[in-house]
């Protein structure tokens, strides 16, 4: 018989429960038990909804993240929280937010506020971890507390259990030494720890063990692959069975050393790994265990399981018992589940499965193999007819679209001149002075927007009264950015909910759930667009918006979109067809709205590329690939212009000094980027590079409801000009100020402003 079982289960909940219960505990509004009840049926919800199957994942569970609660199970916490004495899980809130609590902190006077911890993306997930911290003297001290009490609460319910802990190599391999020591010399003192977690778990008659080692599915260097075989091999005699599991892509040349580790079993991604599998089926030792990872846990597409089965059969006929079976990684990375979904096309919904669904697909494949297909024949013609339909779907598939697609040109790619020369007529034109300041495109979200935006939806504010509702308020961005003597001005995105929503919600070819969150840190969630079909721009999105605020001023004003790569990165994506396919073709829509711009008159427009970096690849041999369709889908998005009409990108961060070559090759006129917290030595990057075009390197922190200096701001620009020629610089904010409120914006922009004046004055 083959085994089911699950690597995790979305924590967040259908309705998002824990968010909010998390969010009214930090405002003080409820008490830590309600918080920690809310867990508490949140978990047997979870564990009723995977009976199905014969194991579920114990541990998943985590009130903020599973990586800082794998800290705390290793009892490795940063030096600043560890003499609190209140309730653990506010110190677990304190090292994941720097409080507890926004009011009434807990312990505020005897222990203080702490430095948040960092975070950082889970591999190339949505989803952001607390960084671990060590030093030279990190000291590792058990604390199974957690892990023992949801053992416990699962066993109440009669939930067959296995519990599932980052292993030690990735626990290693995923923090930071904070005093740049060599983490791997941990690993002696971090095994010893590990040894007596598993032994405390055996005594609860714990029999199978997950243990995450993702990192297994990237590029090791001799002395991490040393340190995963020195691992396994102490933990061997552990008295529970280790399932060893590795997702997010292909072993490759981690594929020998993980087949003959000396665990109990091992898990593979039999997505994006499968061509993996027949081939590790002759190294697998022949006690072992494999579990494969078949329907997809990234993603929200219906499995084929007819073709699974066909694919899966022989396999499951050579391992018998062996051959357990489960989703390709944790289902933490999609929705819960589509039955809360009323308003999805229903046509689009059939095709869909969400982590509720992804568990019964996984039920269907055991049942076909253990008793037959005849024992599903239902569920599998049903299934059978969605996945023929989309195939089929006239609304996934556009000829018009794959015609143009087939047609695509390198001077499709191209500029008409070189960047010199463009700046040169782009000067004459604009005629702005030294030091151009400028934002990044969004005005404080106002409570006004965001109701007008709810009633509008809710149906009780017609076209017309939404309009004048955001007309009003892109007037009052105008009015703002001309008293503070902004230089290029922007309309402020007051119309826009989300910068990709809003352009797919235009686009065919997308799908918007209502309940589709995915977590993406802590209570943040993320709703992921889906991207179904073939992408086409039946008519403009954003020109009439624009000319409107351009009607209000003489000063340039900045047309604002979101790119392809972005739009792409950022949503749930086909597979039925490459990405780079999805992305050109995002590509060719957006171009037609940067001409349609341009024609009406707009001469600056900026191509938002946020998410550019987020797409890179887990292995850095697989870079030069991605970055090569990407900047080609970038370059076809901006490149049909004339040379006057100046192209501005903006992202979100500034570690470039890896890609550099490719953001130069992207060729826009003037790209602005977040420095301000890095002092600009992040700028090193460009110089080194010798990058010659413009940049506005972020003089301030939107994160953060600081007004900044003018001081601090021309000292920062000071030290940009120390690397970049100052005919080349802008001066603007790090992002978008759409979080802030008026309040905080107009003196920072007055500062910034006043900054540029006297960098002016001295020049
Ligand atoms: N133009 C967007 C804004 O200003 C950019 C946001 C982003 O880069 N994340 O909000
Ligand atoms: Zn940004």
């Amino acid at each position: 018989m083959i085994t089911t079982h699950n690597l995790g289960f979305p924590r967040i909940g259908a309705q998002r429960e824990l968010k909010f219960a998390l969010e009214a505990y930090w405002k003080g509004q409820s008490s830590l038990d309600t918080l920690k009840q809310v867990g508490k049926d949140l978990r047997q919800q979870h564990w009723q909804l995977q009976s199905v199957l014969d194991l579920a994942p114990v541990g998943d569970f985590a009130f903020y993240d599973q990586v800082l609660d794998m800290s705390f199970t290793l009892g490795n916490l940063p030096v600043r929280v560890q003499d609190f004495h209140g309730d653990p899980l506010d110190n677990y809130f304190r090292v994941a937010r720097g409080r507890s609590a926004e009011s009434a902190e807990a312990h505020a006077q005897c222990c203080g506020g702490v430095a948040a911890g960092e975070m950082t993306k889970w591999f190339d997930t949505n989803y952001h971890y607390i960084v671990p911290e060590f030093t030279a003297n990190t000291h590792f001290k058990l604390d199974a507390s957690r892990l023992l009490a949801q053992l416990a609460e699962a066993k109440t319910l009669g939930v067959q259990t296995k519990p599932v802990i980052i292993g030690p190599v990735t626990y290693l391999a995923i923090g930071k030494a904070k005093d740049d020591s060599d983490r791997l010399a941990l690993l002696p003192q971090l095994l010893n720890v590990y040894a007596e977690l598993l032994e405390t778990l055996a005594q609860q008659g714990v029999a199978w063990v997950q243990v995450d080692e993702p990192v297994l599915v990237t590029e090791l260097t001799p002395e991490w692959q040393h340190a995963v075989n020195l691992a396994y091999h102490q933990l061997k005699s552990s008295r529970v069975k280790l399932l060893l599991a590795t997702y997010f892509g292909p072993l490759a040349d981690n594929q020998y050393l993980a087949a003959n580790l000396p665990v109990a079993g091992l898990h593979i991604d039999a997505i994006n790994a499968r061509h993996e599998i027949v081939p590790l089926l002759a190294m697998l030792p022949a006690h072992k265990v494999l579990s494969l990872g078949v329907i997809n846990g990234r993603n929200i597409w219906k499995t084929d399981l007819n073709a699974t089965l066909d694919w899966l059969a022989p396999i499951a006929e050579r391992l018998g018992d062996r051959l357990w079976l489960a989703p390709s990684c944790s289902l933490l990375h999609v929705p819960v589940d589509l039955d809360s979904e009323l308003k999805l096309d229903s046509e689009i919904k059939s095709w869909l499965a969400f982590a509720k669904q992804k568990l019964e697909e996984l039920q269907v494949l055991a049942t076909a193999l253990n008793h037959g297909r005849e024992a599903v024949k239902v569920a599998l013609a049903v299934n059978q007819v969605a996945i023929e339909a989309r195939r089929l779907s006239k609304r996934v598939h556009n000829p018009a679209v794959k015609a143009v697609l087939q047609t695509l040109t390198p001077q499709l790619r191209q500029r008409q001149n070189v960047y010199t020369q463009r700046a040169a007529k782009q000067a004459a034109l604009f005629n702005l002075p030294k030091f151009p300041t400028t934002t990044i495109g969004s005005f404080p979200q106002t409570a006004e927007i965001r109701q007008a935006r709810r009633q509008f939806k809710a149906g009780e504010l017609d076209q017309a009264g939404y309009q004048a509702v955001m007309k009003a308020e892109i007037a009052r961005s105008v009015r703002e950015q001309e008293a503070l003597g902004l230089d290029v001005l922007v309309h402020g995105e007051a119309e826009r909910n989300d910068m990709v929503e809003y352009f797919g919600e235009q686009l065919e070819g997308y799908a918007f759930s209502q309940f589709g969150w995915v977590q993406s840190y802590g209570s943040r969630c993320v709703k992921p667009p889906i991207l179904f079909g073939d992408i086409s721009r039946p008519q403009a999105m954003t020109v009439q918006w624009i000319e409107y605020a351009q009607s209000l001023t003489s000063k340039p004003m900045k047309g604002m979109l979101t790119g392809p790569v972005t739009m792409l990165n950022w949503s749930f994506v086909r597979d039925d067809q490459p990405r780079e396919v999805s992305c050109y073709q995002l590509a060719l829509a957006i171009r037609q709205e940067v001409l349609d711009l341009e024609k009406a008159g707009i001469r600056i427009i900026q191509i938002d590329e946020a998410a550019l970096r987020e797409g890179l690849p887990l292995r850095k041999s697989d870079w030069k690939k991605y970055l090569q369709w990407a900047v080609a889908s970038f370059r076809i998005t901006a490149n049909g212009v004339a040379d006057e009409t100046q192209i501005h990108t903006h992202m979100c961060y500034s570690e470039f000094n890896d890609i550099i070559a490719e953001i130069a090759d992207m060729d826009a006129d003037v790209i602005t980027i977040e420095t301000s917290r890095s002092d600009m030595e992040l700028l090193d990057a460009f110089d080194d590079f010798n990058y010659p075009n413009e940049i506005g390197p972020g003089v301030y922190d939107i994160h953060s409801p600081n007004i900044p200096e003018p001081e601090r701001m021309v000292a920062l620009m000071q030290k940009a000009a120390a690397r970049i020629p100052a005919e080349r610089l802008w001066v603007n904010p790090d992002c978008g100020l759409k979080t802030r409120q008026w309040a905080e914006v107009i003196p920072a922009l007055r500062n910034m402003v006043s900054a540029a004046q006297q960098l002016r004055a001295q020049a």
